[in-house]
């Protein structure tokens, strides 16, 4: 194993009488992270980035070891013992100290604290949804792969995450111990990619794949760019957020070889957006790879207009696409944090008009029982007939649109006095048509 070196050479107090050596973590034989040669290797690069958290409690803790995610990765908090030096709570978890860092220990009702420290009301609501809502074991072609929608197949290669998120979809997988995929098994999911020349996109996925090693990572992901109907690998990691110090110059140098990839992550609120998480965004786009983010709707965490644009503009900002917006699946254990599904609607509908298109993420509900994603959005569209549709716009305007090829032209663009209780037509006047609009052409 490789894996020693750091954390026997980095016996590490985070707080003053407390050690956390290697012999502490039960995942690492699994893990298997890589060299200490591949530590960041342009320290200039990182930004002095202290949260008042990592002042008080973390202060000591020098740049060189917090900018290492070997480091914070064999210093998860993973006990009640551990996390009760820091926060008070009740149950078992794991967070790294750069998450726990961005934690305002003062709040209880904190959005980051939600989503990483265990609330009773898992417990006291676990009565409430299922195990395995998208049925994803039933969906599996060979053990670790499934093979859902035709073109698209995925791979989960270990259950390990840097953080046990509160809200996690695989929530169940957390009472099997810690597993990566062995050799052989990769070899049958590859296998079946192999045979399937449907599969022209392949995600791999967790747990979170990026605490394999580099090496290892390397091997699965230069075999997968071998097989020749696979045109694009999709990776699925929350480590740009919880653990942005493994996005590394050795890493982005291994992924840069077998493009296109495409990185999805996992930000949930702007505060998470830190100087540390922009170095990684930043590092892997130069890399080739297109970061995408998709955010859970949480309640309490990110359920309202203002911070879902305040997390959205803040990826744009280091060069991150909100792509999906989730509602929270029905996973056991999380009702407490799920919100209705018209406040993902509301939201969208808070956003639409009010900033560019490229900031707003599709909204959807990804279906219980495995019924696949589906898209929501508000309704713009108040009515129809052969040839029009009657529309609202995002200032809450209703106009008609000519829709061309189902019948004769009507009249053009024409305001409507009001829908209810009949349709009273009020064409604007001349000039004031589409007045916000510049003509590009002529
Ligand atoms: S990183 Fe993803 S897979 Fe891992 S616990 Fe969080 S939500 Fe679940």
């Amino acid at each position: 194993m490789k894996t020693s070196s750091v954390a026997s050479r980095t016996q590490v107090t985070l707080r003053p009488g407390r050690h956390y050596t290697e012999s502490c973590r039960k995942t690492e034989a699994a893990e298997e992270p890589p060299s200490t040669s591949a530590v960041l290797n342009n320290a200039e690069e990182e930004p002095p980035s202290k949260t008042a958290t990592r002042y008080k409690r973390l202060g000591h803790i020098p740049d060189n070891l917090w900018n290492d995610w070997r480091w914070h990765f064999r210093n998860r908090i993973t006990t009640v013992e551990q996390l009760s030096q820091f926060i008070p709570l009740s149950s078992e978890d794991s967070v790294t100290p750069h998450y726990l860092s961005l934690i305002d220990l003062n709040d209880p009702d904190d959005p980051i604290r939600k989503q990483a420290i265990p609330s009773i009301q898992e417990m006291t609501m676990s009565a409430l949804g299922m195990e395995d809502p998208l049925e994803e074991k039933k969906d599996s072609a060979v053990p670790g792969l499934v093979h859902r929608y035709p073109d698209r197949a995925l791979m989960v290669l270990t259950n390990i995450c840097p953080m046990l998120c509160r809200h996690c979809t695989r929530k169940r997988e957390w009472r099997n111990g810690a597993w990566v995929r062995n050799d052989a098994e990769i070899q049958v999911m590859l296998d079946y990619v192999r045979r399937h020349k449907e599969v022209r996109d392949v995600i791999i996925s967790g747990g979170d794949p990026l605490t394999l090693s580099t090496r290892r990572l390397e091997g699965i992901l230069s075999k997968i760019r071998a097989i020749e109907h696979v045109e694009i690998i999709r990776i699925g990691t929350r480590f740009p957020v919880v653990l942005p110090q493994r996005i590394d110059a050795e890493l982005c140098n291994m992924l840069s070889k077998y493009g296109p990839i495409w990185l999805n992550t996992h930000f949930n609120h702007v505060r998470e957006i830190t100087p540390e998480a922009a170095v990684a965004c930043d590092r892997l786009v130069r890399s080739g790879v297109p970061v995408n983010n998709q955010t859970v709707l949480l309640r309490g965490v990110n359920d309202s207009v203002e911070a879902q644009m305040a997390l959205c503009h803040g990826l744009l900002r280091i060069k991150v696409r909100p792509y999906y917006l989730f509602q929270c699946d029905e996973v056991q254990g999380t009702e407490h944090l799920r919100t209705p599904v018209e406040v993902g609607i509301k939201v969208i509908e808070g956003m639409r008009g009010h900033t560019s298109g490229l900031a707003i993420p599709t909204f959807v509900v990804d279906l219980s029982h495995g019924g696949g994603k589906v898209p929501l959005q508000p309704n713009y569209v108040l009515s129809e007939t052969e040839d029009e549709l009657v529309l609202r716009n995002y200032e809450g305007r209703v106009l008609h649109y000519r829709n061309p090829g189902r019948g004769k032209s009507p009249e053009p663009a024409a305001e409507v006095a009001g829908v209810s209780g009949g349709i009273a037509l009020k064409l604007a006047p001349e000039g004031e048509r589409n007045a916000d609009r510049v003509i590009v052409r002529p």
